[in-house]
């Protein structure tokens, strides 16, 4: 190995291991030192004559991953170990038993959860690497130092890349931007997440990228100039007021300047906000909110805020713990420039996320709750095994970039949920049992259906009833993965206890009519009447669409259809049995209401009638019909949350009507629940829309609801009437 000079090696080694110790928090104590000098002994000894790619010694990358955990997440001395060891088990003889001797068993399930996420080989598939995010994500329960090291890891992967083969560089800068800088930006790791991202252009598409950086270059000088100007009158009047600041003027990031221009179709030129003036106030805690404050105030006196582009994530921050007042501000010469106030603390905890928040645990602020409710929410979703993997990182992903509301519960609790969640979302953010037998909820006091879109400030109240039962449209509700996932388990189950009734039904009715249940009867049977499974069998018997006089008709025909049969399949005749007309859709619908809009097929996805749709309002041509699996579908969903319509295929041919009932009575919720149970649940009429009033104990209610024929309306009109506390109902022809 005279390719290497050794010697210049490991001095370069020590003068690294320096580097690492001298950016660990001061506070580390002796026994922390010894720890960390322990676990890069062992991790220079095990990688000992092994290169990477580039041709540097291996251990250049773990001291490299444990200097981005001491300097960039500010992490404790485990966890510095820990980076240091993270190759050790997966690449050496090591194994996770020397690990727990060497050291202890804290350190061994960091390891073990570290060497779990092993590298996603080239060769995987997509689903494979959904399936190891999940991997990972699961770990999060143990210890989530495992995710903050993995990430690490990653980054300085992305730092190395350039000695990969550019097939490997595409891969794992894909799966960097799909995965891992998501992931850094909802942990609130902002520095982390911003690198990240630019790597990942920088290596998807190189083009692009250095285009970008070239030009911020070009304009580099224009630019500091114009911050110097802008900020000067800003200094002397900080000053005047006593404010203690530093004033910073960031160019944004490559990546999302590559976004902007994409999303808005423009060139560089155009992007107006490139760059993001930060004021950083030395401020007690105590006047942390009003000093911000202040200082909004100096800075609009010289500028003009724009009052649409005001945020503050200071009164309520963000659920990755960020706080930071944003505004926008007309600078001179007509240009809008982004003005971002916090105050050291809170810059901290957006550069370095949650490990700052344990540095700030004891400052009495409860942002640490939020994550904790974060990592529980992922906790459940992962413990579903129903949900596949591709799809769990689909709605994951979604509920990242959604932005987030805030509600309240009766008590006054805050919840955070993502932009268009539903009362029904609401209900199994609380508790699946609850979502599961909601009936409608009690949002500011006002009843409204399971479908009611909530609002930033809603008060939310959840009406039950144990008789209720997720229903398949429920789906259409709700967009948050847990309620999905409920909702989809329950209903697999619903239909296997009807199955099951059904089999239980047929066979006593063969008895009956003296046959004997085996498998060739009910095979015969099952083509007789046309269906794929017996199971789709059982279940059409458990719900009562199979009449008595069809299975006799089958017993009665069956030698004679027994021979048609044979001489059909059995001669191999090409002609299929024809399967159970599908229901027919022709005709699409919007909205909670099922509105009858113009509309046109989109051209990435090609729709046809019965695909799983959604329609998007379009500003030059209306709505545009997609399929739910076109490529397009999560980046519209994610990005235009507000311009997605619910659209539903129905059989024009099945004419349901509308009818509109309005009820008056005397004010209870017992009565609300027993309407709305006697038209959901007993006589299979969907309610629509409720819009109910109450003054005085006394309460008016208007009730739109979608029915088959008319008797079904009378009945329920009927029951209703039964109701203690009704008053009056009637049926009115037009909503007034
Ligand atoms: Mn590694």
């Amino acid at each position: 190995m005279n390719k290497f000079d050794l010697e210049e090696e490991n001095k370069e080694i020590v003068r690294r291991y320096k580097s690492l110790l001298r950016s660990c928090n001061k506070d580390i104590n002796r026994t922390d030192k010894r720890l960390i000098r322990k676990a890069f002994n062992i991790a220079v000894e095990a990688h000992k004559d092994v290169r990477r790619n580039s041709g540097e010694p291996y251990i250049f990358h773990p001291i490299s991953v444990a200097q981005i955990v001491a300097k960039d997440l500010g992490l404790d001395a485990i966890s510095i170990a820990c980076a240091l060891l993270h190759d050790v088990v997966e690449d050496t003889h090591y194994t996770l038993d020397d690990i727990e001797k060497l050291f202890d068993s804290n350190i061994r399930q960091i390891i073990d959860g570290l060497t779990k996420i092993s590298e996603f080989s080239s060769e995987q598939d997509i689903s494979k690497q959904a399936e190891n995010f999940r991997k990972m994500l699961l770990t999060i329960s143990d210890d989530v130092r495992v995710i903050l090291i993995k990430l690490a890891d990653r980054l300085n992967n992305m730092q190395t890349l350039d000695s990969m083969s550019r097939i490997k560089q595409q891969k794992i800068a894909s799966e960097t931007l799909y995965i891992y800088a998501p992931l850094a930006h909802r942990l609130g790791l902002y520095t982390i997440k911003t690198e990240l991202e630019d790597l990942g252009l920088k290596h998807t598409e190189p083009e692009i990228y250095r285009d970008i950086a070239r030009q911020l270059n070009e304009t580099k000088n224009a630019r500091v100039q114009y911050i110097k100007r802008f900020t000067k009158p800003l200094k002397s009047s900080l000053n005047e007021h006593n404010l203690k600041f530093s004033i910073k003027g960031r160019p944004k990031s490559i990546f999302s300047i590559r976004k902007k221009m994409k999303m808005q179709g423009i060139p560089f030129r155009e992007v107006y906000d490139k760059f993001a003036i930060r004021i950083i106030l030395e401020s007690e805690l105590k006047n942390e909110k009003s000093d911000c404050w202040k200082t909004y105030s100096v800075i609009t006196d010289h500028y003009q805020p724009n009052p649409d582009r005001l945020r503050d994530w200071i009164s309520t921050p963000k659920a990755n713990g960020y706080e930071s007042l944003h505004t926008t501000l007309m600078g001179p010469g007509g240009k809008w420039v982004e003005v971002q106030i916090r105050t050291k603390r809170m810059d901290e905890i957006a550069e370095k996320g949650y490990a700052a928040h344990w540095k700030y645990k004891q400052s009495g602020k409860a942002t640490e709750g939020n994550l904790e409710d974060w990592v529980n929410q992922i906790r459940e979703l992962l413990e579903n095994p129903e949900s596949n993997a591709i799809e769990f990182i689909e709605e994951f992903k979604l509920n990242l970039f959604s932005k987030e509301i805030f509600v309240f519960t009766p008590n006054g609790e805050l919840r955070t949920l993502p932009k268009g969640a539903s009362a029904l979302d609401f209900a199994f953010d609380i508790h699946t049992q609850l979502g599961a037998t909601c009936l409608g909820c009690k949002v500011n006091a006002k009843i409204v259906p399971l479908s009611h879109k909530l609002k930033s400030g809603d008060q939310v109240e959840v009406i039950s009833s144990q008789k209720q039962k997720p229903k398949k449209s429920w789906l259409n509700y709700v967009i948050t993965a847990k309620a999905k996932n409920k909702i989809k388990s329950s209903l697999k189950d619903e239909k296997k206890r009807i199955a099951d009734e059904g089999k239980e039904i047929l066979q006593r009715k063969l008895k009956s009519i003296k046959l004997t249940y085996n498998d060739r009867i009910i095979n015969e049977l099952a083509n007789y009447l046309k269906y794929k499974t017996s199971f789709d069998l059982f279940y059409d018997i458990g719900i009562g669409v199979v009449h008595n006089i069809m299975i006799k008709d089958f017993a009665k025909n069956r030698n004679s259809w027994y021979q048609y049969f044979k001489n059909k399949i059995y001669k191999k005749s090409p002609q299929k049995i024809e399967v159970k007309e599908e229901p027919k859709y022709d005709t699409l619908v919007f909205g909670a209401n099922q509105e009858k809009l113009n509309y046109s097929y989109s051209k990435c996805c090609s729709p046809i009638p019965g695909d799983d749709v959604f329609g998007f309002t379009t500003i030059r041509e209306g709505i545009k019909i997609h399929r739910q699996d076109c490529p397009n579908a999560i980046r519209l969903q994610s990005n235009y949350a507000y311009r997605i319509l619910e659209t539903k295929w129905i059989d024009s041919t099945n004419k349901q009507s509308v009818a509109i009932i309005h009820i008056k009575g005397i004010d209870s919720v017992g009565l609300i629940n027993e309407i709305t149970k006697i038209l959901s649940t007993n006589l299979n009429v969907n309610i629509q829309s409720m819009n109910i009033s109450s003054s005085d104990g006394v309460f008016d209610g208007i009730i739109t609801v979608l029915i088959l024929d008319k008797n079904n309306l009378k009945k329920a009109i009927e029951n209703i009437k039964l109701v203690n506390g009704v008053t009056s109902i009637s049926r009115k022809f037009k909503t007034s």
